[in-house]
């Protein structure tokens, strides 16, 4: 079960580094969004930072494994993972700071990296890597857990939750990334390593990282969604944003699993084709193979059976004759082979041939009698084998035939010898990687490597020595990690280092020979790779859309609430001018307009009068019928006032029961007009009570008129107004009365 959990894993190993490149880089962006601005920015930045560098990394490493590693590539992947964790490494650092716990200067990074770079240069980088993991990506992980859990207390509770979680997902992170590192030759990466964590748990460590990953994105997240909730104090951006998480959190999880599950179909659509591929390659291979074994043994046999060669009568061994020479020489020459020979029952040789290529000497070397063909041949089967002549490096086809009287009992063997040189000249154009096999699995023939024989996977002690009895030394780093069987998907190494790749194997002969062909599935993950950019694509448009969906939602508060204050400022300012009982302009207001109309008037010269109106005997309406209906009788008052002024006249509440009237552009005589059309207008005007049943009365106003003169100052140009009132009043009220400015020192007209 755990066997076949880490085999199916192993299988999706891009699709994790794409997930646990992608949940790094979205932490990223989520600290990128909630560095903001303030003291705090440079932490957040830098940890941003590492999540960008590092998900590149295992975006990378994605890349190694569709395209193929190479070492300049690796220790290009290998620089940037060391540098990442130094970025986190200097959060961890910053942070420590925010609260006053000690802490290194920045100077640590240089020793650090520079152990890291010695270990590289040393030890190779899966030493350096190792390193590198230990001495910077442990601590700068747990550091970050303790940034994370130290600064929990500056946060709100529901925020705080999220803050702990960062910080174990940290923790568990410093472990998995720190400490769980790729095998490297020393103490302890060779006692605990990925591969062993693998075969323990049945889970690549890659895919935990990645969970991780994400737990502390979203932690981060979340911290920052509650922040803006309580920077935005909405009620309705709280319930949106615990709505949003659980959106996010279940569309990421559904576009993953719908994108593993497209990557897997995309992936098995191709791997059927490269075993069909490999299989027709594999028939075709053979078929060659068998198709020139044939060929000779066929040979074989008419040379045991032609009558030149067989005994005569009464002969008990095969014919030494000229005309059995002539034949085997024939033979030979038709057949291609390199030698052929005519062996009695004991196994002597009767009669040799060799090519013309091969030298006569060539055919009667060698001890045939003790070898299997021979044997075989002897007991009656017809023998075929392949041996393989470690001095020519090349593979030389044996078939054996018995000769037989004529009672059909055996006498003799007739042998014919054939290297397959043309054969594999013609094979060198093959364009996939085929090997020929020995029944130990020693390579002895394929399209690719010179250093053949090599063996294809490892042998044991016994058999290594065994086959390099045969074989003289042979180069025997195996090519696979273990023994093919019909068909598998292997780790081969290839041109450049060790790639994916399928492998199909047959038996071509029952000695054990096999040929095999390998196809490499680079094409493979580029298939997958299809999957992973759509999900790639659909992540993104579904972040972009929860993002747009968040930020339209954040502005429409925002923007409501700087309307609601528009909306206040703008009531504050018009409360600032207005009187609170008539609704007509206080005398804030009036000063105001006061001060600017006599700065026009002095400018332009236009005439500018001002007319003062008190109620006459107010008090007694007070008493008679209370204050009530006195307010009531002012708003009334107020009210007729403002209908019947003009538009550009500034009619204000001077005080208690008493109103102003400016009247830009009118002279002393026209504003004396307007006064009287007030006045009396004034006295038809029919004042209700409270509940309107009262029955009305009417009141009666005094009024005052003055115009302006350059000379004034604004308490002379009201003076004059007010003794114009208080003529009025003096004079029996409910009148008007003007009083202009003396040429002399402004006394009484
Ligand atoms: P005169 O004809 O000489 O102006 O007599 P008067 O009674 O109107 O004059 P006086 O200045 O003696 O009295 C003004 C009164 O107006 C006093 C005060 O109680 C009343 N009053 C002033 N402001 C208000 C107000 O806002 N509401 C009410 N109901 N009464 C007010
Ligand atoms: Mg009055
Ligand atoms: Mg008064």
């Amino acid at each position: 079960m755990r066997e076949t959990l880490s085999a199916f894993l192993d299988a999706q190993l891009d699709f994790i580094f794409f997930f646990y490149g992608l949940a790094f880089l979205l932490l990223g962006a989520i600290c990128f969004a909630a560095a903001g601005e303030g003291p705090r920015r440079a932490g957040w930045v830098t940890l941003a930072f590492f999540g960008y560098a590092h998900g590149a990394v295992e975006w990378l490493d994605l890349l190694a494994l569709v395209i193929g590693d190479g070492p300049a590539f690796a220790l290009a992947r290998k620089a940037l993972m060391t540098g990442s964790y130094l970025l986190l490494l200097e959060f961890a650092r910053m942070e420590a700071g925010a609260f006053g716990a000690g802490k290194p200067g920045r100077w640590i990074h240089i020793p650090l990296a520079l152990v890291v770079a010695v270990v590289a240069a040393g030890a190779g980088l899966a030493s350096a890597s190792a390193v590198a993991r230990y001495i910077i990506g442990f601590p700068a992980a747990l550091g970050a857990a303790l940034v994370f859990a130290g600064g929990a207390r500056t946060l709100t509770v529901a925020a705080r939750r999220y803050a702990y979680l960062a910080a174990a997902a940290f923790a568990l992170y410093a472990f998995c990334a720190g400490l769980v590192v790729a095998p490297a030759p020393f103490w302890p990466a060779s006692v605990l390593d990925s591969r062993r964590f693998v075969a323990a748990t049945g889970v690549p460590i890659q895919l935990l990282r990645g969970l991780l990953a994400c737990g502390i994105a979203f932690s981060v997240w979340s911290i920052r969604q509650h922040q803006l909730a309580l920077e935005l104090s909405s009620r309705r951006f709280a319930t949106y944003l615990r709505r949003q998480f659980v959106w996010t959190v279940a569309a990421m999880m559904a576009i993953l699993l719908c994108g593993w599950g497209l990557t897997d179909f995309l992936g098995a659509i191709y791997q059927r084709n490269i075993q069909e591929e490999t299989r027709s390659d594999l028939d075709l291979l053979a078929s060659r193979f068998v198709g020139e074994t044939a060929a000779l043994s066929g040979m074989t046999a008419t040379l045991a059976g032609s009558p030149s060669v067989r005994p005569g009568p009464e002969g008990d061994a095969p014919q030494a004759s000229e005309a059995a020479r002539i034949t085997l020489r024939l033979h030979v020459e038709a057949s291609g082979a390199e030698t052929g020979l005519l062996l009695d029952a004991s196994g002597r040789i009767v009669a040799a041939a060799a090519a013309a290529a091969a030298g006569e000497a060539a055919a009667s070397e060698g001890d045939y009698a003790s070898k299997r063909p021979f044997r075989e041949a002897i007991g009656g089967v017809a023998s075929r084998c392949m041996t393989y002549d470690p001095a020519d490096r090349g593979v030389v086809f044996h078939a054996s035939a018995p000769i037989r009287d004529a009672g059909g009992g055996v006498v003799g063997v007739a042998t014919l010898a054939k290297p397959l040189v043309a054969l594999q000249a013609d094979l060198r154009r093959f364009d996939r990687r085929y090997f020929l096999l020995d029944a130990d699995g020693v390579v002895t023939m394929t399209n690719r490597d010179a250093l053949m024989p090599r063996p294809m996977w490892p042998l044991s002690p016994d058999r290594l020595r065994e086959v390099e009895r045969r074989y003289g030394p042979l180069d025997d780093r195996p090519l696979l990690e273990r023994e093919l069987g019909e068909s598998n998907w292997v780790t081969l190494e290839g041109e450049q280092g060790y790639e994916q790749g399928y492998v199909r194997r047959r038996f071509i002969d029952t000695e054990g020979w096999s040929v095999a062909i390998a196809t490499p599935t680079r094409e493979l993950f580029a298939s997958r790779v299809l999957g992973i950019v759509v999900t790639l694509l659909v992540t993104m448009m579904t972040l972009i859309y929860l993002i747009g969906q968040e930020r339209r939602l954040q502005d429409g508060i925002q923007m409501e609430k700087r309307l609601r204050l528009q909306e206040l400022a703008r009531d504050l300012g018009q409360q600032a001018v207005t009187d609170r009982l008539t609704g007509l302009f206080n005398r804030l207001k009036f000063d105001q307009a006061l001060a600017s109309e006599m700065l026009r008037a002095q400018r332009y010269g236009a005439p500018l009068s001002l007319v003062l109106f008190d109620v006459d005997n107010f008090k007694s309406i007070n008493d008679a019928h209370g204050h009530q209906i006195g307010d009531r009788t002012l708003v009334r008052l107020a009210e007729a006032m403002a209908g019947l002024v003009r538009g550009t006249d500034i009619l204000a509440r001077w005080g208690g029961e008493e109103f102003a009237l400016l009247t830009p552009g009118v002279d002393g005589a026209a504003a004396l007009k307007a006064a009287e059309k007030l006045r009396a207008s004034i006295e038809t005007l029919d004042v209700d009570g409270v509940d309107g049943t009262t029955c009305g009365f009417a009141i009666t106003c005094s009024f005052g008129v003055t115009q302006f003169s350059d000379e004034d100052r604004a308490e002379d140009f009201v003076g004059r107004a007010d003794e114009a009132l208080y003529l009025a009043k003096l004079r029996g009220r409910n009148r008007v009365e003007m009083v202009t400015r003396s040429p002399a020192a402004g006394g009484l007209a």
